[in-house]
């Protein structure tokens, strides 16, 4: 079967590997349909394991399962996460699901024709998707589960204002969670088209990040916001992040500037107003099942999110689009060479 192995962002190779065998406890999948997520592109967190396969945005279907799985069959429509916890642990038993210290398995990346589930996987792992949800949909489970876990710690409910800070793909799921949540939405981005899409997905207003955004948000919303979420690593933005929260408000690093950058927090400052800083990385079980729930209601509509469909071939050229970030929010690949990319 063909896989893309990841070496950096600019060498991707396809080859050839042997199609696995199930065991006894795991299924083989046929993958459909497997988003590039923005944390693909991130070099410094995704390096220390290269060479890999990626891709963690995976729907797909059973095409052969072990003998000892009675939960699944062939045929079955299916979204796999691509690592679980174990649910035991004082991490798991907290809700620290991100951070559970006993995860076993991590499975192979989605860029490939067919990926291997190993037993603990099939078992906390693989969620069959409703008869409303596509294979292209079932994409964004993955990245709507963190930006659901991100609201969640935040605490976000009606009536706050929200300031997303950077509209790729995460912000701009942020935006529409947000909106279904009846916040103010503010939203802002260095690049115009992407405020288009923040406008067009229920922003209350956008400005443009070059610009003055603490004092136009006082200007325009009458005070700070309630709640920052960042989703844009430059130091700029963590630095309006700053400048942009409410006394009592609370800023989430959904997007980290990376190891090499150090980050000055105004601690003294924040003391006085009560202001808290959260980080939120990955996701839990439940966060899965409510964004699934979300996009099955029809709640979160993802289909205008996607700009870009890929054959596997051309993995190298999906690639470039995320690192340029200009015109692409989700990029979906397929290793259906008869693909064609939705026009814009
Ligand atoms: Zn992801
Ligand atoms: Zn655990």
């Amino acid at each position: 079967m063909k896989v893309a192995k990841w070496y950096n962002n600019k060498d991707i190779r396809i080859e050839d590997v042997p199609k696995p065998k199930p065991g006894r406890c795991e299924i083989l999948i046929k993958i459909i349909a497997c988003g590039i997520c923005g944390s693909d592109i991130v070099e410094w967190y995704r390096l220390p394991r290269a060479p890999l396969i990626p891709g963690h945005e995976i729907g797909g279907v059973v095409v052969e399962t072990g003998e000892s799985v009675s939960d699944y069959k062939p045929g079955d429509r299916v979204f796999v996460a691509p690592k679980v916890p174990c649910m035991n642990c004082y991490y798991c038993t907290k809700g620290s699901h991100p951070v559970c210290s006993e995860v076993a398995d991590r499975l192979p990346g989605g860029f490939a024709e067919y990926v291997l589930v190993p037993d603990s996987i099939v078992t906390h792992g693989t969620y069959l998707l409703p008869g409303s949800i596509s294979y292209d949909q079932s994409t964004f489970i993955e990245p709507l589960a963190c930006v659901v876990r991100a609201q969640k710690l935040a605490g976000i409910r009606e009536g706050q204002t929200v300031l997303i800070i950077g509209c790729g793909m995460s912000g701009l799921l942020h935006v529409k969670l947000g909106k279904a949540k009846n916040c103010k939405i503010i939203a802002t981005d260095i690049n115009p088209q992407k405020l288009v899409y923040a406008d067009r997905f229920g922003s209350d207003f956008t400005v443009d990040a070059g610009e003055n955004v603490p004092e136009i948000l006082l200007a325009r919303n009458g005070r700070k916001a309630d709640v920052v979420i960042l989703c844009a690593s430059a130091l700029s933005a963590v630095e309006q992040a700053w400048k942009c929260v409410d006394k009592g408000g609370t800023i989430v690093f959904f997007t980290v500037p990376g190891p090499e950058k150090k980050v000055e927090i105004p601690l003294n400052y924040f003391w006085t107003r009560e202001v808290k800083i959260l980080t939120s990385y990955y996701c839990g079980p439940p966060d899965i099942l409510d964004a699934i729930d979300l996009m099955n209601s029809g709640t979160i509509i993802v289909d205008d999110l996607i700009t870009h469909k890929f054959p596997l071939s051309d993995i190298v050229r999906g690639y470039r689009l995320v690192v340029e970030g200009r015109e692409s929010i989700k990029v979906i690949m397929t290793p259906d060479a008869s693909v064609v990319s939705p026009t814009l």
